[in-house]
This record gives C-alpha cells, structure tokens and sequence, in this order.
C-alpha cells in the first residue's frame, strides 16, 4: 500500500474532489483527517472504508475562511495526530460575478477560503514536518490560477496565488525534507461546477483535446502520487488534471 502507516490530513474532504482524496488516501492505508464544515452525508461510509483497510478515519470542523476557527481545529487535529505526513489544502470556493459587479466581501470571501486559509494551515503543519524532516503539502489550485477566467477574478487571483505561495514555500522548506506542490484541474464534474448551464458545459468539453470533463477520481490520483514515495524528487510543481486544457 502506498502511504500505510502515514497520517494525512486532507480539508474538503465532505464532497467531491477531498472526498475522492480521502477515500484513494484511505484505500492505501493512511490514516486520514478530513476536515469540512458540518458533518458529511459520507463520514459512515469513509469509516467503515477506513476499517476496511486498518485504518481510521477522523472528521473535524471549521470554517476556513475564519482563521481563528480554522486555526484551532487544525491545531487540534495535529495534536490528535501527532504530526502529519501528507496534507492537502483542497478546501475552496467560488463566487463568480464579472469583476465590475463583484461585491468586496465576494472577494474577500473567497481569498480567505482558497489561499489564506492554505497558508494558515500551512504553518501550523508545516512547522511539524520542518522537525521531523519528512512531509507532503498539495495545495489545490485550478487551470484559472494559471490562465485567468473571465467572471472569476477573485478566485483566478486566489489560485494564482495559491501556486506562487507553494512555489516560495517549496523553496523555503526544501532543505527541510518538505516537499510543496500544486494540482491544478481543468474542469471536473463536482457540485462547484453543476451549476454550469447544459449548453456552456457542452462547449467547453468539445475544447477539451481528451473530449470529457474530469472526475474526481482523476485528480484524487494526482493527489496520491504527490503524497507517496513515488515522488520523492518533485517539489515547486504545478501537476495540471484537466484532459489537456491547459497545453
Ligand atoms: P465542492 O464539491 O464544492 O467541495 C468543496 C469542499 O470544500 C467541500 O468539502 C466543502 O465542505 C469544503 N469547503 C467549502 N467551503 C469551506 C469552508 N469555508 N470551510 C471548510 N471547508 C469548506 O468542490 P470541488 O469541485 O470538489 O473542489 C475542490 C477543490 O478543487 C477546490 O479548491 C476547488 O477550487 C478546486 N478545483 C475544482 C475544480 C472543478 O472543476 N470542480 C476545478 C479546479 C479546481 P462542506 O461540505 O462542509 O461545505
């Protein structure tokens, strides 16, 4: 199994993208803390998978765009632990709008979700791994955050940002055994992107070179690999699951 006996600690993990990652992180042995906002309709079934393959599965709460909150419960959950191996930042948000008619508080909203939150976390499980010279950070950014997106600029900024972050803070860590890298999906079929109208979401798979939007599944493999020996030599990188959007 690739990460039996390693403790991960995967935000988002209620619904599609983090779910899918929990349930790959757990299938392979690790024991997995899954952090969301309320109890997930999935929390029975990912104990039950964990117990499967003798493992556990712990669920927590917070809210990542309060950083006091979210500040505590990670502390809370590392402390559970006893350290992290693998930790991925997958929670995020959107609140699309063209950027004239965007409110501040959308803005607002979604930079405290999608990238101040990644850094909050970041510090307080990274600091761990720092002294036991081993870990793996992947922080979930989007084809946005390399591209652009017309009526997303604040998530756009807030992926774009969240890869700049990752990229400064692999370097800085680096020498430490810490390893910091970025999966950035195109478009995969999730409650984040349901709300696409049918004939919007035909269009933009026809410009997909693989002609299919991505599932969950797709990017949660990405997210394996970046968490197990077999990528012990990339850090600073931007892993794109998008079906060839992106190229
Ligand atoms: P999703 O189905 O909407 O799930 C979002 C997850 O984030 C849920 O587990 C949700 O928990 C959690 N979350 C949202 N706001 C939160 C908050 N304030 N505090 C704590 N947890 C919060 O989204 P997804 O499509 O799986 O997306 C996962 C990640 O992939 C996101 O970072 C997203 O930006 C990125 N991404 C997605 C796509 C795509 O096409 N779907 C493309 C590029 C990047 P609750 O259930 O508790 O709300």
């Amino acid at each position: 199994m690739l990460l039996e006996n390693k403790k991960a600690l995967v935000t988002g993990s209620s619904r599609g993208i983090g779910r899918k990652i929990a349930e790959a992180f757990l299938s392979e042995g690790a024991e997995v803390w899954g952090m969301c906002t309320h109890e997930s309709a999935g929390k029975a079934e990912l104990e039950k998978l964990a117990a499967d393959h003798g493992t556990k599965f712990h669920e927590f709460y917070a809210d990542a765009g309060n950083a006091e909150q979210l500040t505590a419960a990670v502390k809370g959950a590392l402390s559970e632990a006893g350290g992290f191996d693998v930790l991925v930042n997958n929670a995020g948000i959107t609140r699309d709008t063209l950027s004239f008619r965007m409110k501040k508080e959308d803005w607002d909203s979604v930079l405290a979700v999608n990238l101040t939150s990644a850094f909050l976390v970041c510090q307080i499980v990274s600091n761990d791994m720092i002294h036991k010279k081993t870990g793996s950070i992947i922080n979930m950014a989007s084809i946005v955050g390399i591209h652009g997106g017309a009526g997303q600029v604040n998530y756009s900024a807030s992926k774009g940002g969240l890869i700049a972050y990752s990229k400064s803070l692999a370097k800085e860590v680096g020498s430490r055994g810490v390893r910091v890298n970025c999966i950035a999906p195109g478009f995969i079929d999730t409650d984040m992107t349901k709300a696409v109208k049918e004939d919007i979401r035909k269009s933009w798979v026809e410009g997909i070179p693989l002609k299919r939007a991505g599932t969950a599944e797709d990017v949660a493999n990405a997210a394996l690999f970046l968490a197990s020996g077999m990528s012990t030599y990339i850090t600073g990188q931007v892993i794109g699951v998008d079906g060839g959007m992106g190229c």
